[in-house]
């Protein structure tokens, strides 16, 4: 199986199978992908500047969705300066930029391929870009 294969099997599967979907009542942030339909809510329960629990709940293209569940994954568990890492790392990730450490994007690393598709980085993007909201807010509190 080539690499392009397995990345797209992994993406469907997590859009099949959402990990951590639906809310429970924390802190959240609701972002729309007008260009695309994407409409998604994410949230998280932050605790000592760990991510203990992050929730995600929304519809959008598998794209989308399956980001949301891969970022719910990685980043749960995370404290916050790990996961601002592992975020800035994916956004460079995403535009095509060369990335330092890939390793820490485990999973998230199957959207390297989007950066070739312009229309389609938002996507990708819309629930890491929720996250990150999320996080400023919290510490600006
Ligand atoms: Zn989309």
């Amino acid at each position: 199986m080539d690499l392009q294969n397995l990345y797209r099997q992994v993406i469907i599967d997590h859009y099949k199978n959402p990990r951590n979907k639906g809310l429970k009542g924390y802190k959240q942030v609701h972002l729309r992908n007008p260009s695309c339909g994407d409409d998604i809510t994410i949230e998280a329960n932050i605790e000592n500047n760990v991510l203990k629990e992050i929730h995600h709940e929304g519809s959008g293209c598998s794209i989308c969705c399956s980001s949301a569940s891969i970022m719910s994954e990685l980043l749960k568990g995370k404290d916050i300066a790990t996961a601002k890492k592992i975020i800035d790392s994916y956004y460079h990730l995403i535009k095509g930029e060369p990335v330092e450490d890939e390793d820490i994007l485990e999973e998230a690393l199957v959207y390297q391929g989007v950066s070739q598709f312009p229309a389609r980085t938002k996507c990708a993007l819309i629930s890491w870009k929720a996250l990150e909201q999320l996080i400023g807010e919290d510490e600006s509190e």
